[in-house]
């Protein structure tokens, strides 16, 4: 396991004041890979400890898998992310620091269960994988999927729309996520159980509090084509041929889009660290919206539906006067709901129309199609425990000679995986650890 990842505690979790710590040497320069959630927040951090730093980003936008749509309705929609996990977290603390308004998410859930609609419903088996994925129940038995774990159990049919709900909160479906690393990672989680969701949006938050101060350090269109780290300084080279020189390199492009190569390392990344990006699973997703004219739907959200197993009102606490609902859909569903013969909305509003009487397409005015998997410097949603993933989070964490240092979401060895305060936590890790190998 890497120094970066385990030796030093963020300030928030410490107590360790900010002006405990020294600043870089004078001239120090780092550039940081993306300006999604982990790179803003490691600039701002290393920039207020007197570092001189180039954020290079390859899309034409801030945020990453943090980004919003303005203009469907008539309030703000998270296209990405959208809740806070837990109320012990950075983002949480960033949200109440800055005054955001955001609430306690206590929606009321309502599920498909033999095509009929049913509150409070309950399943033994289903609880009991929940719990061993949240780290409450206690599972040493083999390294299988969630899928294989619920048909030894002898699940009934009705339950597996559920199934694919709880996988889909992973990122994946229920026959790619390890149950046995589910609960290993989930195990470390200290954020606590709420949610909260924001009157506007997370980019808001993201956007105002954190990029203010590395706004003018970042490279729209600098899409990183290859990292050389063989000499003193670090070369980094874009796609139009520009190269840029410093001290260290931070690297938060998801583990998808390291996976596909279009960032090559010379020297060549080592067989460990190969194997550490290959294994971790980062699976296609997307979020659909659909506008309609009237609410029909009862529950804040529906689960266990065939094509999207899970549909929440996207317009719940959010103020505004128009209709959404927000269909999220990860894994295999994804996969196959993105090539459907009759298109993607068309299938849903179908969907739809089966639970409540055809009032969807009836009522159906409009529709976004987010599909994460298909932005080029994305490549997917977000990382989870595939089987057989071990402790390969902590290889793909550690840096390379003191120079190549790696964040984002994926690299998050403390239970935060996947989630925001996940990647703006391995930022500030890796800008601690930079910090501490200068003696600042
Ligand atoms: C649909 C969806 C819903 C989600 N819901 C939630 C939620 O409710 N709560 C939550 O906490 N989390 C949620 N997440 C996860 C959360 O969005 C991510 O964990 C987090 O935003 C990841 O931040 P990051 O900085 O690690 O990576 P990214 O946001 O992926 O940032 C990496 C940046 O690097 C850039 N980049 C990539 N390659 C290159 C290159 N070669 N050169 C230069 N730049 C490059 C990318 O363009 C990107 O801007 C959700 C994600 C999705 C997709």
């Amino acid at each position: 396991m890497g120094v970066s990842a385990v030796s030093v505690l963020p300030y928030w979790l410490s107590g360790c004041k900010k002006d405990q710590l020294g600043n870089f040497p004078e001239g120090f320069k780092i550039i940081v890979v993306g300006a999604g959630a982990a790179g803003l927040y490691a600039a701002k951090k290393m920039k207020e400890h007197g570092a001189q730093v180039d954020i290079l980003e390859a899309s034409d936008r801030i945020g990453g898998r943090i980004w919003k749509n303005d203009d469907f309705a008539d309030f703000p929609i998270d296209l990405g992310a959208e809740w806070i996990h837990g109320k012990k977290s950075l983002s949480h603390q960033l949200a109440q620091d800055a005054g955001f308004d955001f609430f306690e998410d206590q929606g009321e859930e309502a599920f498909l269960v033999n095509g009929q609609i049913q509150n409070n419903y309950s399943s033994s088996i289903l609880e009991n994988i929940m719990g061993i994925l949240d780290g409450d129940v206690s599972y040493s038995g083999p390294d299988i999927s969630i899928l294989q774990y619920a048909q030894q159990q002898g699940m009934g049919s009705q339950d597996f729309g559920i199934l694919e709900y709880i996988a889909g909160e992973f990122g994946t479906s229920a026959e790619r996520l390890s149950l046995l690393y589910t609960q290993r990672e989930e195990e470390a989680w200290s954020s606590g159980n709420k949610d909260f969701r924001f009157k506007r949006t997370y980019f808001d938050l993201i956007n105002e509090v954190v990029v203010p101060s590395v706004l003018e350090n970042i490279h729209l269109f600098s899409p990183v084509t290859s990292i050389n780290y063989s000499a003193e300084k670090v070369v980094v080279t874009i796609e139009n041929g520009d190269t840029f020189e410093a001290d260290r390199v931070l690297i938060t492009a998801s583990v998808a889009v390291l996976k596909s190569g279009i960032i090559s390392f010379s020297p060549a990344l080592s067989t460990a660290k190969q194997q550490a990006i290959n294994s971790i699973g980062m699976d296609t997703g997307m979020k659909v919206l659909l506008k309609f004219s009237q609410d029909f739907w009862s529950a804040t959200s529906l689960i266990g539906a065939e094509n999207a197993p899970v549909y929440w009102n996207a317009s719940w606490g959010k103020g505004g006067s128009d209709y959404v609902l927000s269909a999220f859909v990860m894994g295999t569903k994804a996969e196959q709901l993105s090539v459907a013969e009759e298109g993607i909305i068309p299938t849903l509003l179908n969907e739809l129309d089966a639970v409540y009487n055809g009032q969807a397409t009836a009522s159906f005015l409009n529709g976004v199609i987010m599909d994460w998997g298909h932005q080029p410097y994305i490549r997917g949603a977000y990382s989870y425990s595939s089987l057989g993933i071990g402790d390969q989070r902590s290889i793909l964490a550690e840096s390379i000679g003191n120079k190549v240092h790696f964040a984002g979401e994926a690299t998050a060895t403390n239970g935060h995986f996947q989630t925001v305060q996940g990647a703006l936590e391995s930022g500030e890790r890796e800008f601690l650890a930079m910090l501490e190998s200068v003696g600042g």
